[in-house]
């Protein structure tokens, strides 16, 4: 299948390299491929926000030019293409080990969202951020996987606040040409386009590509002439709110998702669910055995057996139920051709627990995949009890629903200097050890005062792009100047810093250190020991409560009493959690267990030595280890519950946090804290690793299902 290449016009044939290198994401986790970019024209770079398929296209014939006559950069040039090269043509033995021959064994993942890079705005939150990262390190670990997703045109909102701090949403259309993505051509070397299979009003997808390493993610687009105006529109946005454009969707991720890896000639024999928004799929893959010749009941244990479904939510409002009646407009096609009769069908999506409520996408995952996990070991408890009605004859520790605890991708969300600073102490070749918590223990061979430089360092940097930020809104949007002080431009880089980035979900609360608002300024207003907060996130467009929630922090960001140490950041995204993760000295974490399911935000921060005061919830349950931070719980609690929380939070950034911070050495570094720090990195950072949740996925599951092929 050919596929077109977006096209360079000054680009010199002694550099080509760079532009396989723009088109595989494989440059956004190795600083050193960044720094080529970067080395052609630091302010084209930095104009271009960091995405290099934009900086080439914009180059002019002279940036080249210097470059290809600098020998230094021709040295850097050739082993990072090298290294790219011999990167995507290893064909060693991958994870999964004895099955390493098995290339009829490719997984296919499906996913709503994926969080990569910020050129590619097709996420939300935390469950397109796990996804990136899982294919990252599918890559690097060489699983054989392919993912499929949806091209979203309009991407996600782009977060902006009004003066009276109500967040409105600006749409940012996606500028295609200017992000590594490529058209997937048909034999022809037309844009291929795909029917998605018996459904009605007939419904077409055309299908890009963006490469992550070794891993393709194939994107789905409905916005195409051929389809009616309505269905143009099914792709457009992530999570729409109206239920039968849901669905739709839904059909065209799972089904159509299906048909195009058919189409493609792309064998799969496992599946692996990111979520139950393609849960579809499944259907898809029944009806492929029944054409072969098996019936319902075979086919349907033959998917069972190679379908993985990893499941998110412990929110119950968060799972997609629809109708029944929409449901049969759209599938009484369908049902006919697996070999089962209306109800039948209809039945695999039941909820035990609310029988008439429509076809719940969780429950009919859950019993059409046999492999089942969901992503912490509470977690795990949280969703056997919620879904223990569907197995009625299994005491509820019985129920088969696993766990997989979530982990972040530490070339990606380790800071690069960090990197540097590990490389010089942790010897050779440690990243490619470092789900090895042994090499973690090498941390204290760095001295204190050079890591303690360090996160200085990353914390400077930080305040130095809030405050960039706030100054352009200023100039360019001639905002309010008491509107520029809310973005944090008073915000001092020697006072103890709390962070806190989230979608803002009410569940979340965000506001929770509001509840006290007295005790909040006199802990801002200390004079000699301050404390200062750093908020940001993005509230869902229909969710006015979160809205509600981000407009109090903005009113407390603006408020002369708290003295311009709370900071709210806007449109929070990809790029500015880099600062954010790793420049704080606390990443301060307060949901209503046990909504969170995981969180990686707390993982991606104490990679780099920002310990977590966290509620107990999630995977601190499983990371906190009484030395690397605080934690927080309370008995289950009704009304008062963020009272109590709230007053748990102040006590310990009062007599725990704040007292550690400021002890510092005659030479000004606080060695406790420090130790902290160290403690930090060391008890998590093999962990809460991608690496170590891919290889636990392969052990638990994929390994398993290839065996049932
Ligand atoms: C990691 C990340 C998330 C997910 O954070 P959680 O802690 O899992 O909620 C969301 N947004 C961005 C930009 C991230 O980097």
């Amino acid at each position: 299948m050919a596929e077109n290449k977006p096209y360079f016009p000054h680009l010199p044939q002694r550099l080509e390299g760079l532009e396989d290198l723009a088109e595989n994401l494989w440059w956004s986790w190795h600083p050193a491929a960044r720094m080529l970019f970067k080395m052609l024209n630091r302010q084209a770079w930095k104009e271009s926000i960091h995405n290099p398929d934009k900086m080439l296209k914009e180059l002019a014939p002279e940036d080249f030019l210097d470059a290809e006559n600098d020998a230094n950069y021709l040295r850097h040039y050739d082993l990072v293409i090298s290294q790219f090269k011999n990167y995507m043509a290893f064909r060693g033995c991958n994870v999964l080990d004895a099955e390493c021959a098995l290339d009829q064994g490719v997984i296919a993942y499906f996913s709503a969202e994926y969080g990569l890079h910020h050129s590619l705005p097709f996420y939300a939150g935390g469950l397109g951020f796990l996804a990136g990262d899982f294919l990252k390190e599918c890559s690097d670990l060489n699983v054989p996987l392919v993912a499929v997703g949806f091209m979203y045109p309009e991407g996600y909102v782009k977060q902006r606040v009004n003066e009276s701090g109500w967040q409105e949403g600006a749409e940012e259309k996606l500028e295609r040409e200017a992000a590594p993505i490529s058209k997937v051509l048909d034999s022809k070397g037309n844009h291929i386009v795909v029917q998605v299979p018996l459904i009605n009003p007939p419904t077409f997808v055309t299908v890009w590509r963006v490469d992550v390493g070794r891993v393709p993610i194939y994107l789905l687009d409905t916005d195409i002439e051929i389809n009616e105006p309505w269905n143009r529109g099914i792709s457009a946005r992530l999570y729409t709110g109206d239920i039968e454009l849901r669905l739709r969707q839904e059909i065209v991720l799972g089904i159509g998702g299906s048909e195009v890896l058919e189409k493609l000639g792309i064998k799969h024999s496992i599946v692996h669910l990111n979520e139950g928004h393609a849960a579809f799929s499944l259907l898809e893959r029944i009806r492929d055995h029944v054409l072969q010749g098996m019936n319902f009941d075979q086919a349907l244990q033959q998917v069972s057996n190679t379908s993985i479904f990893t499941t998110h939510t412990p929110v119950i409002a968060g799972h997609d139920i629809f109708p029944f009646a929409l449901m049969e407009r759209y599938f009484h096609d369908y049902w006919p051709s697996l070999g089962i009769d209306h109800d039948s069908f209809l039945q695999l999506g039941v909820n035990p627990e609310e029988p008439e409520a429509g076809f719940n996408m969780t429950c009919f995952a859950l019993k059409v995949a046999g492999n089942r996990n969901a992503v912490s070991n509470k977690h795990g408890e949280t969703a056997r009890r919620m879904w223990r009605s569907l197995w009625p004859d299994l005491p509820e520790e019985k129920i088969p629903i696993d766990h997989v605890t979530n982990g972040v991708h530490v070339p990606t969300w380790i800071e690069p200097k960090m990197e540097l600073l590990f490389n010089r102490y942790f010897g050779t070749d440690w990243l490619d050890d470092h789900d090895n918590p042994l090499v973690w223990e090498m941390i204290e061979e760095i001295p204190d005062d050079e890591l303690w430089k360090t996160h200085m360092w990353l914390k400077i940097k930080l305040i130095n792009v809030i405050r960039e930020q706030s100054r352009q809104r200023w100039s360019e949007d001639k905002i309010n100047p008491s509107v520029v002080i809310t973005g944090g431009t008073l915000l001092d880089p020697s006072v103890l810093t709390l962070g806190f980035a989230r979608r803002f979900a009410t569940y979340k609360r965000a506001n929770l250190i509001l509840q006290d608002y007295e005790r909040l300024k006199i802990l801002v207003n200390n004079r000699w020991r301050p404390v200062q907060f750093v908020f940001a996130g993005k509230a869902h467009p229909a969710d006015n409560p979160g809205k509600a929630i981000l407009q109090k922090i903005y009113n407390a960001s603006r408020d002369p009493q708290l003295a311009g140490r709370i900071a709210f950041v806007e449109d929070y995204g990809e790029q500015f959690a880099q600062y954010l993760v790793h420049g704080v000295d606390v990443w301060l974490n307060n949901p209503v267990p046990p909504m969170e399911a995981s969180g990686t935000s707390g993982m991606k921060a104490s990679l780099n030595g920002v310990p977590n005061l966290s509620i107990m919830d999630g995977w601190w349950l499983e990371g906190y280890n009484g030395k690397n931070g605080w934690a927080f719980a309370h008995e289950e609690r009704d009304g008062d519950r963020d009272k109590a929380d709230s007053e748990m939070i102040f006590t310990i950034i009062e007599k725990d946090i704040v007292p550690l911070y400021y002890r510092t050495s005659e030479n000004g570094i606080p060695h406790d804290w420090v130790k902290l720090m160290k403690a930090t990195i060391k008890s998590t950072a093999a962990q809460f690793s991608a690496r170590r949740m891919v290889k636990e996925y392969a052990a638990k599951f994929y390994s398993r299902a290839l065996r049932n092929i």
